[in-house]
């Protein structure tokens, strides 16, 4: 593969002050934490149960109980309407013992699935953990999801008990219930005494529930939570988790989050995406943090006023929330106190430069991007608060992981590839206890993700002298033009910095002589009107700063992109409309605004 050679310009990188503020991060320094790092050793940061047992629920509620911590405010949940609802650490053990026997009086066992389909409101959390105690696996499906994702998602999952809303029960469950022979209950949290034929009311079996619940003494290795993966690059794969996994959650948390006990954390991304189980439930809570739970969709104003009032201190969020939020303008950040905001990080797409170095300007902080999928369970590549940032890269692997760039060879196995800022895959050594340990029903399809005990992980990258880690695209998604590989994440990263694009993104299209040429698809900021000199503008930036070769060769305006429900920009939809292909699996596709 061509070798890029670019280097980093030293006058970029955001150096990091070598003196502690008033809270020491949790990781002093980088390079002595992962030489005295260990699995083995991390495990006693948590308490685990007698037997060898441990559950992920134990570890999040009802340890803290047990440590003292139980008036602790465990989820400070912000309804639509403005209510607010504390729910304390002693509270939420009391919640979840009553629905873990709830689960088990209806006779759901150990391995069995619950799945829950709620916005963001108390019950989901208080399902997910109950369940867990219950020795279920947990699977939440977004809400947002129409009657055909929920259906093949619990299929796939084989749904025991559902917990919803009569209006979700009633819209998207319902018309194809008897097809799911599995199913055997539903639980509707708003019943009000009259809950839809063939349902439960969960308030009528709560309330004949006793307070105190034994939590099944799970094993590590027992299964835990389902997850499916966005779908960004095809049929959403139903990812399986096991109880282990709350060690890394843990850990991670504590060294790429820097989560304290006294933190007020916000974690934006909803839990039926695996960002917002892992680190919006079982991470936050693992750490003993009060969490916010906001019920609303995206608005800035919304979310600049929860972030002052609430006093946020750690801000978990995405990039495209990023990139709308720079849309919105820096004003609106500056108009508020945020001083409290000690910790900033993004998951989820490339985190483009030009937004770090936005969010320096407008909050005094940067982001810090981190690099994980629903396969890898928790963060494996971070930037961390002691560590300076080089805008555009994904950072360093976690203490415990082990990161490489590899070829696959043409037979079996890999050759890792050691030349700095070389193209290949990023694979990381596999054993770490957050990995999936299966796709649901696609048993080939997960042994083929492993190779010389590495789990490949489809996505391309580079790493540089220093070890930090560069992302160029996902597997799919990248270019071959004229002998050049050219990864999506730089081309749309120079779009951005044009004044007038808010997001881009871009795609190969097929060509006689070169193979495939880039073309860029762009939104404009508000203030911009589409207009041919703008076009020849934006490529005029695009050749200057990329050179003809990798520059795109066209850029069309488009209102708005087709992105993913958890905001990942769908290139392989851009690139069906532009060739005439189907569509493939619209399942997650966000619907478009405009
Ligand atoms: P599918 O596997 O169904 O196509 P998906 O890969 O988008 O969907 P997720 O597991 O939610 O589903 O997303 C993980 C992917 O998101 C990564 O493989 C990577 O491509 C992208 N990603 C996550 N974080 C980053 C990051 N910091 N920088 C670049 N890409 C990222
Ligand atoms: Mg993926």
């Amino acid at each position: 593969m061509t070798v890029p050679t670019k280097s980093f310009p030293s006058e970029e990188l955001i150096k990091k002050p070598s003196l502690f503020g008033a809270v020491p991060p949790n990781m002093r320094n980088y390079d002595n934490l992962c030489a005295s790092f260990c699995w083995e050793t991390a495990r006693n940061q948590i308490d685990g149960l007698s037997g060898g047992a441990l559950n992920i629920a134990h570890e999040a509620v009802d340890r803290h109980v047990l440590s003292g911590r139980g008036q602790h405010c465990a989820l400070r949940c912000l309804a639509k309407s403005g209510a607010c609802r504390d729910i304390s650490y002693t509270d939420l053990k009391r919640a979840t013992d009553r629905f873990a026997h709830v689960l088990a009086d209806l006779g759901a066992k150990p391995g069995d699935t619950v799945f829950s389909l709620l916005g963001r409101v108390p019950e989901l959390y208080i399902t997910a953990l109950g369940a867990l105690k219950a020795g279920a696996v947990f699977c939440p499906l977004f809400s947002a999801f129409g009657p055909e994702p929920v259906q093949s998602r619990m299929t796939i999952g084989k749904a025991k008990i559902l917990i919803t809303t009569t209006n979700y029960y009633q819209r998207k469950v319902a018309p194809w219930r008897t097809k799911l022979q599995s199913l055997q209950h539903v639980l509707i949290i708003d019943a009000h005494g009259a809950p839809p034929e063939g349902t439960l009311d969960l308030d009528v079996l709560l309330a004949s529930a006793p307070a105190v619940f034994e939590i099944v003494h799970t094993q590590p290795e027992d299964p835990a939570l389902l997850h499916f993966t966005s779908g960004t690059t095809g049929k959403p794969k139903g990812a399986l988790h096991v109880h282990e996994a709350v060690v890394a959650h843990h850990m991670t948390a504590r060294y790429a989050l820097d989560l304290h006990p006294d933190d007020i954390y916000w974690c934006t991304a909803d839990p039926g995406w695996v960002t917002g189980t892992s680190y919006g439930i079982v991470a936050p809570l693992t750490n003993g943090v009060t969490m916010i739970v906001d019920e609303a969709e995206f608005d800035p104003g919304r979310w600049y006023e929860i972030l002052e009032r609430e006093r946020v201190t750690v801000w978990y969020t995405a990039p495209t929330a990023i990139r709308m939020l720079m849309k919105a303008g820096p004003e609106l950040a500056q108009q508020r106190d945020l001083s409290r905001l000690r910790f900033m990080a993004s998951v989820g797409e490339p985190l483009n430069p030009e937004a770090i170095l936005w969010s320096k300007h407008a909050f005094g902080e940067p982001f810090h991007d981190n690099w994980w999928q629903t396969e890898t369970g928790g963060i494996m590549i971070a930037n961390y608060a002691v560590m300076d940032i080089k805008p555009g890269s994904m950072g360093k692997p976690l203490p415990g992981i082990t990161a490489a760039i590899v070829e696959r060879a043409n037979g079996e196995g890999v050759k890792i590839v050691n030349t700095p800022m070389m193209v290949g895959e990023l694979a990381l050594r596999a054993g770490w206890p957050s990995m999936f340990r299966g796709y649901l029903g696609e048993e080939t399809r997960y042994k083929a993700c492993f190779a010389d005990g590495w789990y490949l992980s489809g996505d391309l990258a580079m790493c540089d002298a220093d070890g930090y880690f560069w992302f160029v695209g996902r597997a799919d998604d990248v270019i071959k033009s004229a002998g050049h590989l050219i990864g999506p994440f730089e081309v749309e990263s120079t779009l951005l910095k044009h004044s007038a694009v808010a997001e881009a993104a871009v795609i190969g299209i097929p060509d006689e002589r070169a193979g495939e040429v880039v073309k860029a698809f762009v939104a404009l900021k508000p203030e911009y009107e589409a207009s041919e000199e703008l076009r020849r503008d934006i490529l005029g930036h695009a050749r200057k700063h990329l050179g003809p070769a990798v520059a795109p060769r066209t850029v069309a305006f488009a209102d708005d992109l087709p992105k993913t429900r958890s905001g990942k920009i769908m290139r392989r939809l851009l690139k069906a409309h532009e060739l005439g292909l189907p569509e493939g699996d619209t399942s997650t596709l966000e619907k478009m605004t405009s």
